[in-house]
């Protein structure tokens, strides 16, 4: 349950509430990240979230954090995410249905790592059909296999926020430890080079299929992902500026 507002100091409450003033002028935006492992789709999100006012939605983090917290939906989908498998399509609209219902979520949203099968994609448009709304722009994170090995292999992750670095290209301030909270960082299991051979293909085969999807309906922009991060940030910003 949230905490009672009186004992939310006053400080932060006014950065809220700052925080809402500033965004009640944003226009909504609905956006979909895809790209393969290790593109920097978690790391251009927080960026994104901030300056748009828009909820984060990493159907990884929450599934891993159903993993970690051994749930019915963590003991499901664990086998398939150590192998670098997809889980099931219901496993995830579920959680993504459920997710996009939050207030944070009101002017809304970015998916990361969500839809990742054609199916997936359909449901989503169910979804938002159902509420009049649709995806306004879909961002291909577009990068070379060859590079993802050392970005996968480098990485280091806060889990509660789901914030990403890395020991070469975005060391945190101190090695193993979140700049933000001081909380000890830790590397996927996943992020293997072995692993990652079959998080690649799965991308490959499923989910390069709805990049095509969104096409269709005009509304996919490439971007240079293999560039520096503060690079990859300021094309995001020029597609979605316009
Ligand atoms: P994804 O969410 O797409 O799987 P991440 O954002 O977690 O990928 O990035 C993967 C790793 O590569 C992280 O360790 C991150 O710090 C690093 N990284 C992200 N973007 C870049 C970039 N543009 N150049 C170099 N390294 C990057
Ligand atoms: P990620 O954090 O996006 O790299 O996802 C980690 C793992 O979670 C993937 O390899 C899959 O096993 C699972 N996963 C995350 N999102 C989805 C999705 N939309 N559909 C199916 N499986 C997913």
């Amino acid at each position: 349950m949230a905490a009672s507002l009186e004992d939310v100091p006053s400080e932060s409450l006014m950065s809220e509430v700052l925080r809402r003033l500033r965004c009640s002028s944003k226009p909504d935006k609905r956006l979909i990240l895809i790209g393969p492992p290790g593109s920097g789709k978690g790391t251009q999100s927080p960026i994104i979230k901030d300056e748009y006012c828009l909820c984060h939605l990493a159907t990884g983090d929450m599934l891993r954090a159903a993993v970690a917290a051994k749930t019915p939906l963590g003991i499901k989908a664990k086998e398939s995410m150590n192998n670098g498998e997809l889980v099931s399509d219901d496993l995830v609209v579920g959680i993504i249905d459920e997710a996009m219902k939050k207030t944070s979520c009101q002017k809304g949203f970015i998916l990361d790592g969500f839809p990742r099968t054609v199916v997936q994609a359909e449901k989503l448009d169910e979804m938002l059909q159902k509420q009049g709304a649709k995806i306004d722009k879909v961002l291909n994170f577009a990068i070379d296999d060859a590079i993802l090995e050392e970005r996968i292999t480098g990485r280091w992750i806060h889990p509660s926020s789901g914030r990403s670095y890395h020991t070469k290209f975005q060391p945190p301030k101190v090695p193993g430890v979140d700049d933000v909270t001081g909380e000890p960082l830790i590397q996927r299991k996943d992020d293997t080079a072995e692993v990652l051979k079959s998080r690649l293909d799965a991308f490959h085969r499923q989910t390069e299929p709805v990049i095509n999807y969104y096409s269709t309906k005009g509304v996919v922009a490439s971007l240079h992902a293999e560039k520096p991060p503060k690079e990859v940030t300021s094309e995001v910003k020029n597609v979605l500026s316009s």
